[in-house]
């Protein structure tokens, strides 16, 4: 296991540490949890924890279905090794149900299957508050490429496919998700970043119960114990 090093960054939610080997860095899952650009925040005990491990189980899965992806090993509870890259300044979010700011801004009622799957593009800014950008949006901003776009879209569309059939296979609905993407350093385009309950939408099939950070941002209740069940219905994760 490559030795631990500097911290590279710390976010709201990981912190990120070099190790001694340049292309790889350790990402620490926190159990800091924030809402609303930051506004709204707390500690969820244990789920740092429990989102390492369901990141883990998702990364794993797709890397067998051919996704590239930035996930190497998991080390400990907290601690994941995956490969540097270069983070695409972009939240790619894929929709197959109506809610949060898609139910607000189409004036869809939540809950409403979407006719076709959605795939939005948002500007990672925290002082702009991660505005929603199109492709000219993009273009001029140099946040990438045309044909890095291109790629980026459809390994969403991919990664949606493949969540959405593992998920229901679990009784799950895959609602809504974000993802980051990055290139490492041979110029591979990456999935990059954590696939959680704090970065997707999850609902029980049968009784539309979330569980997902939205027992957080509205005040639901039982956060740690709906991220307990994902791990629960993924078959659990042991290192
Ligand atoms: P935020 O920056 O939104 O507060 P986090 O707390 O999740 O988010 O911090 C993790 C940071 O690490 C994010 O900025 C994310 O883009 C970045 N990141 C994720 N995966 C990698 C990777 N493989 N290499 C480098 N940076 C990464
Ligand atoms: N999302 C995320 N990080 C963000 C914004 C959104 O992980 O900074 C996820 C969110 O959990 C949901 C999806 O992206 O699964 C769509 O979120 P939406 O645009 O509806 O925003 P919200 O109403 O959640 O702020």
């Amino acid at each position: 296991m490559p030795a631990k090093q500097s911290m590279m960054y710390e976010g709201k939610a990981k912190k990120v540490f070099l190790t001694e080997d340049p292309t790889l860095v350790i990402v620490e899952y926190k159990d800091d949890a924030t809402a609303f650009n930051g506004q709204k925040k707390a500690q969820i005990a244990g789920k740092g924890e429990l989102n390492n491990k369901i990141a883990s189980v998702f990364f794993r899965m797709l890397q067998t279905k051919g996704i590239p992806t930035h996930y190497v090993d998991t080390l400990s509870d907290r601690e994941m090794l995956v490969k540097k890259v270069s983070i695409v300044p972009l939240e790619v979010v894929v929709r197959n149900i109506a809610a949060g700011s898609l139910a607000q801004r189409l004036g869809w009622e939540e809950g409403r299957v979407l006719p076709k799957t959605v795939v939005e593009f948002y500007y990672k800014s925290d002082e702009l508050g991660d505005p929603l950008v199109n492709t000219s949006h993009i273009d001029v901003l140099e946040l990438a490429t045309h044909e890095q776009l291109v790629q980026i879209e459809e390994l969403g569309r991919q990664i949606n496919i493949h969540l959405k059939s593992f998920l229901a296979d679990k009784n799950l609905l895959l609602v809504d998700f974000k993802l980051e993407f990055g290139v490492d350093e041979e110029g591979n385009l990456l999935l990059a970043d954590e696939i959680s309950p704090d970065t997707c939408r999850f609902w029980d099939a049968d009784t539309k119960e979330k569980l997902d950070k939205d027992r957080f941002r509205r005040d639901l209740g039982s956060v740690e114990e709906a991220y307990e069940e994902i791990l629960r219905r993924l078959g659990g994760f042991t290192l």
